[in-house]
Order: structure tokens, then C-alpha cells, then sequence
């Protein structure tokens, strides 16, 4: 959501901020924009993408060595010139870029307005503007000063860079609720929402804390304080992530890349866990909080979108082979409903971004009751990763598409490897069993990269169903989330509307929906309630759906009554969701490709999600 990207250096800024720009798409945004300082202060925005923005700035002046750019998801007005940042304070001295919401943004606006200010946009971040200029003129103290000040008085979130337009040398940065990286070069600074664009040209970084302010200075080390004047020491740390993580490497879109990557992201969220030889599971991140699990009264997990689905996954595993009662929890309704909770529980928080604004706020509320939280993130060093007691992190890898693919799967590896260790240190399933389960899950990688191949029934299945307006995944016991995660990749890439439903519901409403021109995607994978799956099968044939089935290689039974089957490989029950989710992913791709749609970018979406 949003992207911020600043430089200050040596070298031309408009190159090094429009590549950083490009490099943060993938989060989603309407509109771009890049303020740079010569001798002059321009800001040049546009609705649009940052080829629009290139395409505006082509004849006009990009010179400057010190500049701040801008990616806008709008929340207070609609994507449009003037509302695009960075924006200008009144008198064109300061400009800034901003991402995060003020909530109190409409009493600061009328208070300016009253003293004369005027505004051109109808957002919350040209009042922070203005509210730092007013400041820094009353009160006559120097814009860091009047950044600190102003952010006191402000309620909300945010991360901004603010410049001076009679100041070449200085850019001001400052967080709250909303990321930011400041990276550090040999002559030069960098920031930005995320290390994507900071990576190919320094390794060192420090991420900015809660309501920290950075002074970033030409030739000068960095300052930073909080926002109630303490001084902090910059933590300086080394980024481990690779610039081809951030390429499409020959794929056509990020998504299909990651989609192929995923028997080796699964891979590497093992790596070091799991021990099939000797027959243990260990997690680094969480071994000192496992004994409090082990006793835990119960688990809450809190997430959000597709990592809610991995967590309803993990209720299914917890309570399955560790025997822990487990709730699962939209982070946004779970924080406002006043919930019980014990010191007692042990809540997991996942989030492929570490940002998620609902589910830093579920866990800031359940840490005030005196819960154990735990965080399953996929971005290291993020704000959930900091938030949380411990944690591990997923290893997936850098994910680009903004609809998740190998994320989930490596959310969906962790909570295994988690139950599974809770299983070990509480001996709820049998050594052999055990020992046999672990045997399995090793091959998951394996199975995984058969599954992507199997899968090239996909293509004809797309095309068949490619100009339909409704879907419906159906799946029972595991297989339930992998229907939610199916119809919800469906929705995000190709906005054709889908449902996913648990199988036995159906005949509770949904079944109404059934006519010839009804497809109906059913997992139907040979364990479990296997038997009472294929009846549900019977029952939408009986009222001539069209049945698309996921089942076990060798399947018979479903294959003479679906229209269209696509095999995957025989696993454990418990690891079904780890092939299943492979061609329902693939699915969704080549609909929406075949759609015409921007798989990688879907109108309306964003990657990280900082707002609530
Ligand atoms: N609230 C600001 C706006 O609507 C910032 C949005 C963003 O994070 O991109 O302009």
C-alpha cells in the first residue's frame, strides 16, 4: 500500500527515486509523484502509473541530487492530480509525501483554515503539511523541530519525508504505524516504504521504529530521535535479500513466478525445522515460548485476507494432532469486539508483510491483556516481527504479486512444522506415526513441483470457464480453507465473484446458485470425508453443475462424475492444502490473464495492507 521512496547523495535523484518507484508497484497505488530540489523545489504528480509520471516529467526540468517520490493508494480523496503527493505546503517551501491515514485530520484543517491557510486537495496528508509549516513559522524552530512537534499532534499513522525547499541538504523521515527504511550508502542515503528499492545500492539499512524521527543529513551521520525528543542510536543492520528476488526471471508476471517457486520456498521455510532422520521439528524463533504453548489454555490466531485462510489451516492442524483448542480471528473484528483473553493464551499473528495496520493493532491489544504473541511474517525485520514476543519467519522470499501465492503455502509449512512440534512435546500422536509424518512432509517440495506439472489441464479449464460472472469452491475438514483461498485468488485477479463455502453448507443456500452455467470447484482428495464429498458432487450434477475436482491420482470415483478433473499427488490429509492450493492458484492466473486483467497489480488492491 503506498510506496515512499527519497534520495540524497551525490548523484542525480530522479533516476535512482523513479527505479525505486517502479521497484514498489507491486504494493498497489492510483497515482505518482516526485518532488526534486535544485535550485528550485518542483513537484511533478499524475493520476495514474509511474509510466504516466515519466511520461509527464519527459520535457520539464529533473535535475537534482536530493528528491522524494511517491506511489498513492488513496484513503481521503479520490485518486486525482491534486490529491497525488507529494504535496506542497502553503507558501511552496516544504513538500511531502506521506503513507498512512490522520485521523484528526478535519479539526487540524479547520484550525489552519481559520488562521488563513488554504487547501488544493482533499487530504489528510496536505493538513500535516500545513501543520508543520504553521508550526515551524510560529514557533520559529527549524523544520526537524517542527516535524517533531507536529507529529505530537497528530492521531493516525504514517510514515514521511519531508524537504526543504531552502535546505539542499537535509530530508526529514519519520514513522508511526507505517514502514520505513532508511539505507545507508557509502555517500549517499536512501528511503523508502520497503528494502526493494534500496537494495541495489547499499546492504545497509536501519529501520525506523514507532514514532522515530531521522535527521539525514549531506556528509553527516544519521539522527534520530523520537518523537518526545529522546536521542536513539541508529541500529544499523545488513539486508539478506537478493536483487533476483525482485525480477520476473523470464515469467511473464511475478505471480506466475512465484506460483513455481514454491517447492523451493516451502523448502526453505523447512530448511533447519524439520529433521525427518531424527525425528524432531525445531523453531529457532519460538523455543523459548514453547513450553507457554504447550500449557496455552487455548490458541487465537489473528490475520487477515489469505493469511486468515493458512490460520483456519492451522486451527485444523493444532487441534488435530496437538489437541489445542484454537480460534482463528479477523484481526479487524477481533480488535474492536471487546474480546476475552487470558494471560493464559497464545496468540499467533501472521501477516506476509509484517505490516498488516488490523493485526498490529490485534496484537498490541492482546499483549495489554497479558497473551504470549507470536508472529509469523514473511518480511524480515517488519513491524509485526517486532511487535510480536517471537516469532519465526516464513522464508518465502520476497513476494511481488499482490495476490499471495508462496507466502501462503509457507504460512500453511510454519503452522505444520508448529503443530507438529507441539505433537512432539506433547506426545499427542505416537513416535511412529510421528516419525512417518515427518517422512511425509519432507517430500512436499517434491510433490508440490509434481503438482505444477500435472496441472496443464489448468489452461483448457480456464478457457472453458474464462467468461462466467460466479464460482463456487467447495472442500470439507483441511480442504475448507483451501476453498476459501481458491475463490478469494479468483476474486483478486480476475473480479469474476466467487464463493468458498464449506462442501456440507451447500445444501444450506448456495445450492440455490446451481444451474447448468454454475461451476463448481470441488477438492475432493481421497481422505478424510472423502465419501461424503462425492455426494455433495451427486448433488450439484443432479442439478446439471458443472464440477471442476481436485482429487488423488488414481481417482475413479470423482473422475466419472466431474467434468473436469486435475490430479494431484497422494499426501497425509494434514498436508493436502500444500498441493491443492497449487492449481487453484494456477487457475486464477490464466482466468485472469485470459481476462486481460493486471494479475500482478489488480485495480483496487495492495500488497501491504497499512491502513485498517
Ligand atoms: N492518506 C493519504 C492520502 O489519501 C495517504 C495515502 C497513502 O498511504 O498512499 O493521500
Amino acid at each position: 500500500m503506498c510506496g515512499i521512496v527519497a534520495y540524497l547523495g551525490p548523484k542525480q535523484a530522479y533516476p535512482i527515486l523513479i527505479n525505486g518507484l517502479r521497484r514498489l508497484e507491486y504494493r498497489g497505488y492510483d497515482s505518482a509523484g516526485v518532488a526534486l530540489l535544485n535550485s528550485k523545489l518542483n513537484v511533478y504528480k499524475t493520476k495514474g502509473k509511474v509510466a504516466d509520471l515519466e511520461e509527464f516529467v519527459r520535457d520539464v526540468d529533473i535535475s537534482g541530487t536530493i528528491g522524494i517520490a511517491h506511489t498513492r493508494w488513496a484513503t481521503h480523496g479520490e485518486p486525482n492530480y491534486a490529491n497525488a503527493h507529494p504535496h506542497f505546503s502553503q507558501s511552496k517551501n516544504i513538500a511531502l509525501i506521506h503513507n498512512g491515514i490522520i485521523e484528526n485530520y478535519a479539526p487540524l484543517r479547520k484550525e489552519l483554515e481559520t488562521r488563513g491557510y488554504k487547501f488544493e486537495s482533499n487530504t489528510d496528508t496536505e493538513v500535516l503539511t500545513n501543520l508543520i509549516e504553521d508550526i515551524k513559522i510560529n514557533e520559529n524552530v527549524s523544520l526537524f523541530e517542527a516535524v517533531r512537534i507536529a507529529l505530537n499532534q497528530v492521531i493516525g499513522a504514517y510514515a514521511i519525508v519531508v524537504i526543504d525547499a531552502n535546505d539542499p541538504n537535509s530530508l526529514i523521515a519519520a514513522r508511526k504505524g507505517s514502514p520505513l527504511v532508511i539505507g545507508i550508502g557509502k555517500d549517499d542515503y536512501f528511503v523508502a516504504s520497503d528494502a526493494t528499492p534500496i537494495i541495489e545500492h547499499t546492504k545497509n539499512v536501519v529501520y525506523l521504529d514507532e514514532e522515530e524521527i531521522a535527521l539525514i543529513k549531506r556528509d553527516s551521520d544519521l539522527k534520530i530521535k523520537t518523537i518526545r525528543n529522546k536521542e536513539k542510536t541508529p541500529y544499523i543492520q545488513a539486508l539478506e535479500m537478493n536483487l533476483s528476488a525482485l525480477e520476473k526471471g523470464g515469467f511473464e508476471h511475478f505471480m506466475l513466478k512465484e506460483i513455481y517457486e514454491q517447492p523451493s520456498s516451502i523448502r526453505d521455510s523447512m530448511r533447519g525445522r524439520l529433521h525427518a532422520e531424527a525425528g524432531s521439528v525445531s523453531l529457532g524463533g519460538i523455543i523459548d515460548y514453547e513450553q507457554k504453548m504447550v500449557n496455552a489454555s487455548r490458541i487465537i490466531i489473528v490475520a487477515c485476507g489469505t493469511s486468515w485462510h493458512a490460520g483456519l489451516v492451522g486451527e485444523y492442524l493444532f487441534e488435530d494432532i496437538a489437541r489445542i483448542p484454537v480460534e482463528v480471528e479477523y484481526a479487524s473484528e477481533f480488535r474492536y469486539r471487546n474480546p476475552v483473553i487470558y494471560e493464559s493464551d497464545v496468540v499467533i499473528a501472521i501477516s506476509q508483510s509484517g505490516e498488516t495496520a488490523d493485526t498490529l493493532a490485534a496484537i498490541e491489544l492482546a499483549k495489554s491483556k497479558g497473551a504470549t504473541i507470536l508472529g509469523i511474517c514473511n518480511v524480515v525485520g517488519s513491524s509485526i516481527a517486532r511487535a510480536t514476543h517471537a516469532g519465526s519467519y516464513t522464508h518465502a522470499g520476497p513476494e511481488i504479486g499482490v495476490a499471495s501465492t508462496k507466502a501462503f503455502t509457507a504460512q500453511v509449512t510454519l503452522l505444520t512444522l508448529m503443530a507438529l512440534r507441539m505433537a512432539q512435546l506433547k506426545g499427542t500422536l505416537t513416535k511412529s506415526r510421528f516419525i512417518q509424518l515427518l517422512h511425509e512432509m519432507e517430500r512436499i517440495p517434491e510433490k508440490v513441483q509434481k503438482t505444477l506439472e500435472v496441472s496443464k489441464k489448468v489452461i483448457e479449464i480456464a478457457e472453458q470457464f474464462k467468461d462466467v460472472r460466479n464460482f463456487l469452491y467447495l472442500g470439507r475438514g483441511y480442504n475448507f480453507p483451501v476453498a476459501l483461498e481458491g475463490a478469494l485468488k479468483l476474486k483478486e485477479i480476475s473480479y469474476i465473484h466467487a464463493e468458498g463455502y464449506p462442501a456440507a453448507e451447500m445444501k444450506h443456500g448456495p445450492i440455490a446458485l446451481i444451474d447448468e452455467e454454475m461451476p463448481v470447484v470441488f477438492i475432493a482428495t481421497n481422505k478424510g470425508t472423502y465419501d461424503k464429498v462425492v455426494s455433495n458432487i451427486q448433488e450439484v450434477k443432479a442439478r446439471k453443475g458443472k464440477v471442476i475436482a481436485i482429487v488423488t491420482e488414481g481417482d475413479v470415483t470423482v473422475r466419472g462424475m466431474a467434468d473436469y478433473v486435475i490430479e494431484i499427488p497422494e499426501t497425509e490429509e494434514m498436508f493436502v492444502p500444500l498441493l491443492a492450493t497449487i492449481p487453484l492458484q494456477k487457475l486464477s492466473y490464466h482466468i485472469a490473464v485470459m481476462r486481460g486483467c493486471n494479475v500482478d497489480q489488480p485495480r483496487n488492491l495492495a500488497k501491504s495492507v497499512t491502513v485498517e
